[in-house]
């Protein structure tokens, strides 16, 4: 792993590109400039493409939906989100527990799909888990409570560390964080496990069995996409077209940097395939 001078650009192409989505390849609902583009590229070069999101409100199925919405086509399989992650944990480590799911409908749905135990008894929760809940309410805070404080059974997992979901326009929207942190202060417990991006079991779920020996992590976020590269020492590239800044960047040590920083993601593309197929910034076909 190296850092470079910023705005440098790759010069050769990776074995397998892992994108994180919102910001990086769309923005809300509107892809950003040379996403379309440079995936077909990369397929076209039979590069590894995976998509990864910390966000555990929604289906792989619905970003499936949302991708080929805005002319990116993928399969179910090139999808790995929180969703996907957190079940596959549990089922790795504690296939046998009962958990308490403070969690909106996909989560829910996957844990039934998986045949892991749900309850809301706290006499019978072994784990509960904190995700992106916008249902949220004191009944469940109260349960989480009683089976983590009271019954002093259950420990404390969460699907991601992310306080706030960005919204275009500079707004957001309160994530994982604020009720991790509402659980532990409560009952003065720490989280056993965060699942979520920059945990590197998002990369080795991304990866899964492909056999790729340069690996590129692309993501907008410093503390979830940059970091999870830093801890797998993988490289890194960072579009301008999300949450970071360039003084963002230069605000952190040297090793938490990215290894590319990109004012458009189609820079990822090396400047010979550029020439070739005679691309600008101007000129992009796929952009509509
Ligand atoms: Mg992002």
């Amino acid at each position: 792993m190296h850092n470079r001078a910023l705005h440098d650009w790759p010069t050769e192409l990776y074995d397998a590109y892992i994108f994180d989505m919102d910001g990086t390849i769309y923005l809300g609902d509107q892809l950003l400039p040379g996403a379309q583009r440079m995936i077909e590229e990369l397929r076209h070069q039979n590069r590894i493409v995976r998509f990864l999101s910390n966000n555990p409100t929604k289906d792989p199925e619905q970003y499936v939906e949302k991708l080929k919405k805005l002319g990116i086509e993928v399969d179910e399989s090139d999808i790995a989100n929180t969703v996907v992650t957190t079940v596959g944990w549990l089922k790795h480590h504690y296939p046998e527990a009962v958990v308490f799911p403070i969690a909106e409908q996909p989560l829910i749905n996957a844990l039934h799909k998986a045949g892991i135990r749900i309850s809301d008894d706290p006499t019978k929760i072994d784990i509960v888990i904190a995700s992106y809940d916008r249902t949220f309410d004191y009944r469940k805070l109260q349960i989480a409570f009683d089976a983590i404080w009271f019954e002093k059974r259950a420990f404390l997992i969460a699907t991601n560390p992310d306080r706030f979901c960005p919204f275009p326009g500079g707004r957001g929207e309160p994530d994982c964080a604020a009720i991790i942190a509402a659980i532990e202060a409560c009952t003065g417990t720490t989280c056993r496990e965060v699942i979520g991006k920059p945990n590197p079991i998002m990369l080795e779920e991304a990866l899964g069995d492909t056999k790729a020996e340069k690996v590129i992590m692309v993501g907008d976020r410093l503390s979830t996409d940059i970091a999870m590269a830093g801890a797998c020492q993988i490289d890194s590239a960072m579009p301008l077209t999300g949450e970071s800044t360039v003084s963002d960047v230069e605000a952190v040590p040297e090793a938490l940097r990215p290894t590319y920083v990109l004012d458009r993601v189609d820079r990822l593309i090396p400047q010979y395939l550029w020439e070739q197929h005679n691309w600008s910034e101007e000129r992009d076909h796929t952009q509509n």
